[in-house]
């Protein structure tokens, strides 16, 4: 058994770190203000390679693994989790079009989703059904031409500013099995969109209601197989909670590193606060928990590119104990920078926000847990 990433790993780790640095972080702060994140940030990431990280290589992505893709979310969300994340979705659409579309479907959709001239988002939620997600209402009708799309998706990342959405719909009976995935495009008739939602995190991305009305999409739109659209958003996610959890590690990671600093000049009673034990063995606790969470997320991806039949579990394992690590070391780092925590320009505050959320989607811990009972339950 070998922990040590390869020569190539660190160097990817490296260039996602420095693009983060670079172009990311500087701006973080404004983006978050503004609510959206410019979007000709988007090519200058594709230029990378990062927006098929995992789509394979005939299709004109990166094709590398899991493994390597939590490297890169690590790396990416230590200038801002709410952009790295938001890349994330995008990857997570792009990989279910390469893995499951026809020829046709990839010929037309992948080349611009990887230079990400076009931007990608993934469309599940509706505000009747979140975690019982196979209970989703809206429905696609089959007509001659196509499909008419009629219900409403909720919480969409991007919704309103991506140019394409991925959207789990009802083609068929109630369950599992009578939903499909559907591309629809920006700008058809029938697509709108609810108001922006004000969030307490992850505000750089635009969350909007997606709805369709009357939304007539061609025969070719549907990806893959009718009634198979459920597995196809279920698989998605395996690797959807992988990423998620680099980015609350990478978050982490970043709190922990200036905290640190932060210990090291603050004095308190006439020495600088790191030199306080009960403050020392919180320092070595957190980064217990950080070097545990790294290890597990790492495992986890490890499992998934290996196709172990127990990847899911592992994934679900992971994504709640690294996000509920992250969230906890962030909210120690808080409490360590004392009242600056508490202030913006500390750049701490907006990182207990931004993580908190990755315990609520792709799945809330809640249903990792599910995950994880029913596989130990089925042995
Ligand atoms: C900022 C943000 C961005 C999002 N982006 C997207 C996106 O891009 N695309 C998308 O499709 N969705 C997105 N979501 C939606 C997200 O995936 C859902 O909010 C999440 O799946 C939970 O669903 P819900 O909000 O309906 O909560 P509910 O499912 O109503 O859950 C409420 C509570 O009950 C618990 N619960 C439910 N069922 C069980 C059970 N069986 N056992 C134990 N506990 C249970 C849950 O864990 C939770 O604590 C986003 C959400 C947010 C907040």
């Amino acid at each position: 058994m070998d922990f040590a990433l390869s020569e190539e790993q660190n160097a990817i780790f490296d260039m996602a770190y420095a693009f983060g640095q670079e172009t990311i972080a500087p701006h973080a702060r404004d983006w978050e203000a503004e609510g959206t994140i410019p979007k000709d940030l988007w090519p200058q990431v594709g230029a990378l390679g990062l927006g098929g990280i995992y789509v394979s290589e005939d299709s004109g992505g990166a094709g590398l693994s899991r493994l390597d893709a939590t490297l890169i979310f690590e790396a990416l969300s230590m200038a801002c989790p709410s952009v790295a994340a938001f890349l994330s979705i995008h990857n997570m659409c792009a990989k279910m079009i390469d893995t499951y579309a026809s020829d046709d479907m990839k010929a037309r959709v992948l080349p611009k989703a990887m230079t990400m001239e076009t931007v990608l988002s993934y469309c599940l939620t509706e505000p009747g059904s979140g975690s019982d997600a196979a209970a989703l209402k809206t429905r696609a009708d089959r007509t001659n031409e196509g499909y008419t799309l009629n219900g409403t998706k909720a919480f969409i990342s991007g919704g309103g500013y991506s140019d394409t959405y991925v959207a789990m719909v009802r083609t068929g009976a109630e369950g599992p099995k009578g939903v499909s995935a559907v591309l629809i495009e920006e700008g058809t008739p029938g697509l709108s969109f609810g108001g922006l939602e004000d969030k307490m995190g992850w505000r750089s991305q635009p969350t909007r209601q997606v709805q369709f009305d009357d939304c007539k999409i061609p025969t070719e739109n549907l990806l893959g197989e009718e009634g198979r659209g459920f597995a196809y958003a279920m698989a998605g996610l395996d690797g959807g909670r992988l990423n998620i959890a680099a980015c609350s590690l990478g978050a982490a990671q970043t709190g922990l590193t200036a905290t640190l600093a932060y210990m090291a000049e603050r004095k308190a009673f006439g020495t600088s606060i790191d030199q306080f034990q009960a403050l020392q063995f919180r320092l070595a606790d957190m980064e217990i928990d950080m070097q545990a969470a790294r290890t597990f997320l790492r495992q986890a991806a490890w499992k998934l590119d290996t196709g172990a039949p127990d990847a899911p579990k592992f994934c679900a394992m992971a994504k709640k104990f690294v996000t509920e690590t992250g969230s906890r070391v962030v909210d120690q780092c808080l409490q360590l920078h004392g009242g600056y925590g508490y202030l913006a320009d500390y750049g701490i505050e907006k990182l207990v926000r931004d993580l908190r959320v990755h315990q609520i989607l792709e799945g809330t811990n809640e249903i990792m847990r599910l995950i994880v009972a029913r596989h130990m339950l089925a042995k």
